[in-house]
């Protein structure tokens, strides 16, 4: 399936000379959101994962029906004062701006087999955070999976020696 077709380019978005990828009209597109989640789903099956992680709020819609399919959990990544027990935390650099991203600090059990989910690798900064947060828990990264990569962006220099699949790429 050529998924490309269900993602909308909007330009200028969420400023100028942005082209900004939408994938919700490829997420309410069951054929096309299944056909995905799938591919993700066989590149797991090969890596014994334990857990699922996915940061707010894109990695939670690519990466709860992965953990589903594989009957594992899902850990949610998220910005800060959103999780309500003790957490860990990371400050990282956004596309548009600066951050900090937060798990709870019970939620891997150290030498746990971690995929991480996301729906767009841009220029790495967030899933650069999240892995940190994942090997602070004691967490092993397995791998790291997006619907997309911006490759102009180099976001993949971050996850050098970390495996990555990815469906698109621009
Ligand atoms: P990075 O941290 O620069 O790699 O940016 C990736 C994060 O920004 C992901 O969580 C994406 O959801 C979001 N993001 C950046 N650009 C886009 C886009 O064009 N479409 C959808 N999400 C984007």
């Amino acid at each position: 399936m050529d998924l490309k077709q269900y993602v909308t380019i909007v330009e200028d978005w969420p400023k100028k000379g942005v082209r900004f990828k939408d994938i919700t009209t490829l997420m309410d597109n069951g054929d096309a959101y299944r056909y995905a989640t799938d591919q993700i789903v066989e590149y797991a099956k090969e890596m014994n994962i334990d857990l699922v992680v996915g940061p707010e709020a894109r990695g939670f819609i690519i990466g709860c029906p992965v953990a589903y399919v594989l009957g594992v959990g899902f850990a949610p990544v998220r910005k800060e004062g959103k999780l309500p027990r003790e957490t860990v935390k990371v400050d990282y650099g956004l596309e548009y701006g600066k951050d900090v991203l937060t798990i709870h600090k019970d939620a891997i059990r150290p030498g746990q087999r971690v995929l991480i989910t996301d729906d767009l690798l841009a220029t790495g900064g967030t899933i650069e955070a999240t892995i940190k947060l994942v090997e602070e828990l004691g967490g092993v990264v397995a791998g790291c999976a997006f619907l997309i990569e911006l490759t102009y962006l180099n976001g993949r220099e971050k996850l050098n020696g970390y495996d990555m699949l990815r469906l698109m790429e621009y």
